[in-house]
C-alpha cells in the first residue's frame, strides 16, 4: 500500500516547505499549583529545565472552580522569589465574591506580580454547569474591567478558536474577546487545537473584526490521549481521529507515547512557525522534556547558545 503522502498531512502544508530555522519564536510556559510534594518536585524541576529558555513569561493555573487559590499563590509567590522568570497569575471569576477576587489581585501586586491570566473559569468537577457568583465577577469580561480599577495589570484573556461551547454563535464569541480587549487586555493565548487551519481561521475572523492584539497559539503536547479527548469534547477542542489513530497502541509504552507527542507538536508549531507565528504558549503540565524538545526544535535555544543569540541579531 502506498503511505498516505505528507502534502495530505491534515496538519497543514508539507513540511519540506519549513526553512532550516526561522528566527527563534517568544515562548511562554504554563504550569499548575502542585498538590503534593512529589508534584511540587517534579513541578521544580521543570521550572528550573525551562527557565534558561528565557520564556517571555511562565502562568499559574487557578483549579477549576477556584479551589487552589492558596496553592496558586504559593506557587506564584515561589517563582517571583527564587527565580528569574516573570509570573503570571491566573485568577478566575468562579466560586467567589468580587471582594474576594479583588482581594487576591491585590495580594499579587503587593508581591509585584504585574501580569495576570483572567478567566471566567471552568466549574468545579462534578458541576457540569457555569453559574456565577451572585455577588461575583459574571464573566471574564468583568473580571478584566475590575482587575484594570485595582492596578494597570498586564492582563491575557482566553480566546476559543473553535468557540467556546457556551457561547451563542462563533460571531457572539469573538465579540466576548473584543469586550475582553476593551476591558484593558492585551493579550489572548488559545484554547488547544491540532489543526493550524482552526488557528488561522480564527485569526483572520478576528483580524477583519478589528482585533490587532496577539493571538498566540495554546500547544498542547499529548501527553495522555484519553484525558486530552475527554477535555477536548468539555471545552469544544476537536481532537481528529488522525490523531486518535497516531496514539493508537501505545497506551502502555510512555517512552513511545513521548516521542510521538514531541513529534506531533513540533510538526504543528514548526507549521504554524512558517507561516509567521513568532509566539507559542505551552501548556507543559509541568513537564519539562516534552516542552525542551519543541522549543529547541523551533530555536529557543538557552540564552546563552550562540544559536539563540544569532536568531536575535
Ligand atoms: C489559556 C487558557 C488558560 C486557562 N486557565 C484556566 C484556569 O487557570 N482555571 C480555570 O478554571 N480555567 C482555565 N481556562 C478555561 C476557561 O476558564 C474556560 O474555557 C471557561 O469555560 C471560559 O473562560 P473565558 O475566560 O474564556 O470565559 P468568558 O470570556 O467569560 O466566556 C465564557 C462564555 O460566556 C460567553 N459570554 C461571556 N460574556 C457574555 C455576555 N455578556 N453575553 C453573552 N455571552 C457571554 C462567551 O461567549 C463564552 O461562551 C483556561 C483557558 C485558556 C484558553
Amino acid at each position: 500500500m502506498k503511505p498516505a503522502s505528507i502534502a495530505t498531512s491534515p496538519i497543514g502544508p508539507p513540511l519540506q516547505e519549513v526553512p532550516p530555522r526561522a528566527s527563534a519564536p517568544e515562548v511562554s510556559f504554563e504550569f499548575f499549583p502542585p498538590k503534593t510534594a512529589k508534584m511540587a518536585a517534579s513541578l521544580w524541576d521543570a521550572v528550573q529545565r525551562l527557565e534558561p529558555l528565557g520564556p517571555q513569561f511562565v502562568s499559574v493555573t487557578y483549579g477549576a472552580g477556584g479551589t487552589t487559590r492558596e496553592r496558586t499563590h504559593r506557587t506564584v509567590e515561589r517563582i517571583q522569589k527564587e527565580t528569574h522568570l516573570t509570573p503570571a497569575a491566573h485568577i478566575t471569576c468562579v466560586g467567589a465574591a468580587r471582594a474576594e477576587v479583588d482581594r487576591v489581585a491585590h495580594d499579587y501586586w503587593e508581591l509585584g506580580v504585574r501580569h495576570v491570566v483572567a478567566l471566567r473559569g471552568d466549574p468545579p468537577e462534578g458541576s457540569d454547569h457555569y453559574r456565577p457568583h451572585p455577588d461575583g465577577y459574571a464573566n471574564a469580561a468583568e473580571l478584566v474591567a475590575g482587575l484594570k480599577r485595582i492596578a494597570d495589570f498586564e492582563i491575557t484573556v482566553a480566546a476559543h478558536p473553535e468557540t467556546h461551547p457556551e457561547a451563542a454563535s462563533p460571531e457572539a464569541d469573538l465579540d466576548n474577546l473584543k469586550r475582553k480587549l476593551d476591558a484593558g487586555a492585551s493579550r489572548a493565548i488559545t484554547q488547544f487545537f491540532f489543526e493550524t487551519d482552526i488557528y488561522f481561521r480564527f485569526v483572520e475572523r478576528a483580524r477583519a473584526a478589528g482585533i490587532d492584539v496577539p493571538i498566540v497559539p495554546g500547544i498542547l503536547p499529548v501527553t495522555n490521549f484519553a484525558k486530552v479527548a475527554k477535555f477536548g469534547a468539555a471545552c469544544g477542542a476537536t481532537v481528529p481521529d488522525w490523531v486518535d489513530s497516531l496514539f493508537q497502541g501505545l497506551d502502555e509504552d510512555s517512552e513511545t507515547r513521548l516521542l510521538v507527542a514531541a513529534s506531533l507538536a513540533a510538526d504543528q508549531c514548526r507549521r504554524l512557525q512558517v507561516a509567521g507565528v513568532g509566539k507559542f504558549h505551552f501548556y507543559t503540565l509541568n513537564r519539562a522534556e516534552l516542552t525542551l524538545a519543541i522549543c529547541h526544535i523551533l530555536g529557543v535555544r538557552p540564552e546563552a547558545d550562540p544559536l539563540k543569540a544569532h536568531a536575535l541579531q
